[in-house]
């Protein structure tokens, strides 16, 4: 089973964007970093991480849209695409890594991005 088709556990949203969506169960989780794009006008999302589920934490699922059971379901909700994302400071947003701004560009010699965007 792919993890993106286990239940939700918690979601974490700031300013009415989602930001992080964990499932799995209450012993181990998945996470995705989601981020909103003012640019494309959508959500990216990457997984983040995995490991075991922090303690006596409760999961929450505060705003899931009724009837979203899995990260599946609220991939689709929202139309999210699957990316690697960069931060320009310049523009203040989040890109995709493969298209990203301006003020941002990938060095290979670095091993990363460079860029006037680049905090
Ligand atoms: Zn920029």
């Amino acid at each position: 089973m792919h993890d993106k088709q286990l239940p939700l556990l918690d979601l974490t949203w700031h300013d009415d964007r989602l930001t992080s969506i964990s499932v799995g169960n209450k012993r181990w989780h998945h996470a995705y970093d989601v981020d909103w794009c003012d640019r494309d006008q959508c959500y990216y999302y990457h997984l983040s991480g995995c490991g075991p589920w922090g303690g006596d934490r409760e999961p929450s699922l505060k705003g899931v849209p009724a009837g979203m059971q899995t990260a599946s379901d609220l991939i689709r909700r929202f139309d999210m695409v699957h990316r690697q994302i960069v931060y320009c400071q310049i523009c203040d947003d989040t890109l995709p890594d493969d298209s990203p701004c301006v003020h941002v560009q990938w060095d290979d010699a670095v091993g990363d991005f460079v860029g006037p965007g680049i905090v």
